[in-house]
């Protein structure tokens, strides 16, 4: 597989805005020859899990193709499989559109709406001689069907009569047949040397109550059939979906053209998108779901929209990023880098930047006035000054960061050690005079002693330090849980063990339960973001965070990869 990383994005956006996707020229062409008038598009998911972020590559496509030409979009449910699908599902995937920036207006439809055509249409082609009622089981239609190399047999039950193939169906559809004993099957040819056009099953009987019509059926169209009719009952002008349909084309054109629909849909295939070291695929979130592994859908470990929302990705971040991923006719994984890397530049600007301490230790200012608190100026954002500036209360008792303090440090550490002095960011020069440790050698404390003179913003230049390092007053800090992920899984140690199952990252989630945050965030609400300085951007958990007990998710880390001790 064809691997993108973060290095080749700049040439990756140059190329875009010179150059139309392989679907845009299909379109191009379709609309100079009036083979088409308005393009119509549309984003069908079955509702069986959560959407993921490959399901978020072909909802921007659709719906960007339906904006970009002036047509529709319309947000269908592939509901034809009443065993896996839920009501549940239905919700949260018409949320997740909407978030993402899928705008279907009120174009909602569900493919379950259309079973009175789609059995009509069936018997159209039983009609037409086109379809038949097999009672081969499920194995012997297997075993009928031949192999890649060898064609495939009739069944026998293929020369039944119209009337009779007209009544059977009839009466399955009554429910006088159980599960399993009759199929309709499509008469194409068994000999063809494309499998899915051998005779496929278009109806099966399934005795299970539907999320949306109930007990009315029995009968059940397979995906095969009901897709296209399900496009052309919508006009869908362009149908879109992924490489492993293209198989599946040329039945998708024979069921709309016996079925002689004017104007039929056309199928368009396209790479999905698979991300490095994330877990796509409904079927292994659904797992880890059940199997309690992850906390919900949701997870912000976990890819799916909704997790990525809760993790505080924003959609013009996921925008930006398939934007960058194009679209392609070849597999490829992308790079979760190129994720991030798209996250961050979206918080850049909008974030508000507060100092935090995640992984506190106790500087006290030896010489500086018990009980005393001054409001220091800070800027809300270095690179976007019309985001204002705070104040940050100051006084004797700061926490900072245990990494930043070393009794012994290696060359070049330019942060806090005995003897050396430093910048409290917004603050004064602290120099360390001394330093407690507990019966362990851990050290608790640090002592210095700080320069009036140096204060932020009064000009002083008399001496430089090479180190700043953020800081957080003890008294009026705000405690706060906080939680640092990492992926799930790691593509270089492998992403399944020997006998199939996922080798999860233990790692993936690390829970400080003691973080120190400045007191301008205790008014913060869900959803908010932060920078964190020196850290990263964070996101206030929507799930977990109380006003009393803040909890936030790291989003993502600065570039400059530095990270608290755990
Ligand atoms: P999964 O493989 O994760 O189970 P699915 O393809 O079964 O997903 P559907 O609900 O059938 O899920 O998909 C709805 C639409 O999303 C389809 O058109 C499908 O082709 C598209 N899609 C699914 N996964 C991806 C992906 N990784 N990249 C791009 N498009 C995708
Ligand atoms: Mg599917």
């Amino acid at each position: 597989m064809e691997h993108k990383d973060i290095d080749n994005m700049e040439t990756e956006v140059d190329k875009k805005t010179e150059s139309k996707n392989f679907i845009e020229v299909i379109i191009d062409k379709d609309l100079e020859e009036g083979a088409v008038k308005k393009v119509v598009t549309r984003f069908p998911p079955e509702p069986n899990g959560y959407l993921h972020i490959g399901h978020a590559k072909s909802i921007l496509l659709n719906y960007g193709l339906a904006k970009k030409y002036n047509g529709q979009f319309n947000l269908r449910f592939d509901d034809t499989n009443p065993m896996k699908e839920k009501m549940e599902y239905v919700d949260s995937i018409i949320e997740d559109v909407k978030w993402i920036g899928g705008d279907f207006e009120d174009r909602i439809f569900f493919a379950s709406d259309y079973f009175d055509h789609m059995y009509e249409a069936a018997v159209k082609l039983i009609k037409k001689g086109k379809a038949f009622v097999c009672d081969l089981s499920a194995e012997e239609i297997r075993e009928y069907r031949g192999t890649l190399t060898e064609p495939g047999k009739n069944s026998p039950y293929r020369d039944r009569s119209i009337e009779e193939n007209v009544r059977l169906f009839e009466e399955m559809k009554e429910g006088k047949y159980p599960d399993g004993s009759k199929v309709l099957r499509a008469k194409i040819d068994m000999a063809s040397p494309n499998i899915n056009m051998r005779d496929p099953v278009i109806y099966r009987i399934a005795k299970i109550p539907h999320h949306n019509t109930g007990d009315k059926w029995c009968i059940y169209p397979m995906y095969d059939f009901a897709h296209p009719i399900e496009d052309a009952i919508e006009g869908i002008t362009h149908s879109i979906c992924t490489l492993e349909f293209e198989d599946h084309r040329p039945l998708y054109d024979w069921v709309v053209r016996e079925l002689e629909y004017e104007n039929p849909p056309k199928q368009i295939e396209f790479a999905k998108l698979y991300l490095t070291n994330v877990i796509t695929g409904k079927r292994y979130i659904k797992k880890l779901v059940d199997e309690g592994i992850v906390d919900g859908w949701d997870d912000p470990r976990l890819v799916t929209i909704s997790a990525l929302r809760r993790r505080g990705f924003t959609p013009e971040s996921i925008q930006m990023f398939m934007d960058l991923c194009g679209v392609s006719k070849s597999n490829s994984s992308v790079d979760y880098a190129m994720l991030e890397y798209c996250i961050r530049e979206d918080l850049k600007l909008k974030c508000k930047r507060i100092m935090a301490v995640l992984d506190p230790i106790k500087l006290v200012i030896t010489n500086y006035p018990e009980g005393q608190v001054e409001y220091m100026e800070a800027p809300n954002n270095q690179e976007n000054e019309a985001m204002g500036v705070r104040k940050v209360p100051f006084s004797k008792v700061l926490y900072i960061e245990r990494e930043d303090f070393m009794i012994d440090p290696p060359k070049k550490y330019f942060r806090l050690y005995p003897g050396n002095e430093v910048r409290l960011m917004n603050a004064y020069f602290v120099k360390c005079v001394d330093y407690v440790t507990d019966e362990n050698g851990t050290v608790t404390e640090v002592h210095c002693t700080y320069d009036p003179e140096t204060r932020s913003g009064s000009g002083f230049n008399a001496r430089k330090v090479k180190g700043t390092i953020h800081w957080v007053a003890a008294d009026t800090a705000v405690k706060a849980e906080v939680r640092l992920y990492e992926n799930i899984v790691d593509e270089e140690k492998g992403v399944y063990n020997e006998d199939g199952s996922l080798n999860l990252n233990p790692n993936s989630i690390t829970v400080l339960k003691e973080c120190y945050l400045e007191p301008s965030v205790a008014d913060a609400q869900v959803p908010a973001s932060f920078q964190f300085l020196r850290q990263g951007f964070f996101c206030l958990d929507s799930k977990d965070s109380k006003p009393d007990h803040m909890v936030f998710n790291r989003i993502v880390s600065l570039k400059s990869s530095y990270k608290p001790a755990k």
